[in-house]
């Protein structure tokens, strides 16, 4: 028994470091589309972390090989994909067929079945709130099919046998699991944590320039407004509501950086969100119908949430206006409310068919002055995030270039 455990423990370590290595090269991040050079990372990572578990077996009587290299598979089947799953078995195969021995069709078998497996369970993984839950399922699932497979075929190992490799080996899967999710919440912690510093940064330098700036302004402004009252000046005539617009559009900006800084007061209270979502709309229905976007919305949920109706309405219509800004030519902006009375949240769900963003754009977005509009400010995000997170709810934004945008605000219910 002793000369299997010394194995056991050098397979699960090169498990756990190589999770590590993987969140170091790559953070973990939940809900966004791998490039296929990331795709491409992760499996060269499990590839090469599957090949050091297969180069420390657990050997029974010189015959058969038992290590932990199911594990690599399935995990980074499950969190990254068919692409690296597959790579990582087509190595690992490649590698046992040059081991060569008895029993080598069997290790191969095994190894795609284990693929197979996770990939057919690796939607419900992905969206399931209880991983751990499936994942369990998964592995016994597998363990059962493998366990007949040997049984039938390697006739001399003992029961105590598997009942040692399987608990090693599913609580070796279950705690990458667990790794790779507490390392994916504190990568969002973190980012949170360096944004928010940020937006205090900037609140602060935008109060004291903004003020300075928003007095003269007045001034200008009352003074064309008279002068142009009683001018001849023809070309005074023409261009001063030109003037008059862009000085407004500048107090606009102003504004919104004000609000940044000193974040209006907010009352928690009963909101009706379906009522607040369908008003949003149909108040952004008019500059859709301008742009040729259809504005969609057929959630009608009974739902009560806990926050600022005012602040809700203003997050809401930034991010569908941003949704109609994407769309050039036709397309549609589709919202959607679930209600989850279990876990006590709404989703809001914005998803238009405009141009999207690639990840690095994704990572910017709500960032200070971050803006792609020739006439845009760079703030309707940020103020959007601070809204939200003022009243304890979350924002998430998952974009594929070229396909579309959809932004899930997540709040709590009463
Ligand atoms: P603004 O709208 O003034 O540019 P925002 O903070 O609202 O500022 O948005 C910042 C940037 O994020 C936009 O310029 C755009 O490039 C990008 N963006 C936001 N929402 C979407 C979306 N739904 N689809 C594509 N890009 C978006
Ligand atoms: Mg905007």
């Amino acid at each position: 028994m002793l000369s299997i455990i010394k194995p056991l423990i050098v397979n699960i370590t090169i498990l756990f470091s190589f999770t590590f290595n993987a969140n170091l090269f790559l953070p973990f991040q939940r809900n966004v589309h791998l490039s296929i050079k990331q795709k491409a990372i992760y499996g060269l990572i499990s590839a090469f972390g599957a090949t050091l578990c297969m180069a420390y077996p657990i050997e029974t009587l010189g015959e058969t090989n038992f290590d932990l290299r199911m594990v690599a598979i399935i995990v980074v089947t499950l969190y990254a994909g068919w692409l690296p799953g597959l790579f990582t078995v087509i190595v690992v195969s490649a590698i046992r067929i040059i081991i060569g021995g008895a029993f080598l069709h069997i290790g191969v078998i095994v190894s795609i079945i284990a693929f197979a497996i996770a990939l057919l369970f690796r939607k419900r993984f992905q969206l399931s709130n209880d991983k751990i839950l499936i994942a369990s399922f998964i592995s016994f699932t597998y363990f059962i099919i493998y366990f007949s497979i040997i049984y039938f075929s390697v006739t001399f190992l003992e029961l105590t046998f598997y009942i040692v490799y399987f608990i090693a080996f599913y609580i070796t899967y279950i705690a990458t699991i667990y790794i790779i999710e507490a390392l994916t919440k504190f990568n969002k912690q973190f980012d949170e944590m360096v944004y928010m510093d940020k937006l205090t940064t900037t609140g602060q330098m935008a109060a004291s320039i903004a003020h300075e700036i928003r007095n003269p302004i007045t001034t200008v402004r009352g003074f064309i407004q008279f002068i142009q009252q009683d001018t001849t000046d023809e070309k005074l005539k023409e261009f001063s509501p030109l003037i008059l617009d862009e000085l407004d559009r500048t107090n606009m900006i102003i504004t919104n950086y004000l609000k940044l800084a000193k974040p209006e007061k907010f009352e928690l209270t009963s909101v009706d969100i379906d009522k607040l979502l369908s008003d949003s709309i149909d108040l952004l229905r008019p500059l859709g119908t301008f742009s040729n976007v259809t504005l969609n919305y057929e959630g009608r949920e009974n739902c009560y949430v806990k926050g600022d109706a005012q602040h809700i309405k203003q997050s809401l219509i930034n991010i569908i206006k941003n949704a109609i800004e994407s769309i050039h030519g036709n397309g549609i902006v589709k919202a959607n409310l679930y209600v989850d009375k279990q876990r006590k949240i709404a989703k809001i769900i914005i998803k238009d068919t405009g141009k999207g963003m690639t990840q690095e754009e994704l990572k910017q977005i709500g960032l200070p002055f971050y803006t792609t509009k020739t006439k845009g400010t760079g703030l309707g995000s940020m103020i959007t995030n601070r809204l939200i997170r003022e009243i304890g709810g979350t924002i998430e934004y998952e974009s594929e270039l070229g396909k579309g945008t959809t932004v899930t605000v997540t709040l709590q219910i009463e």
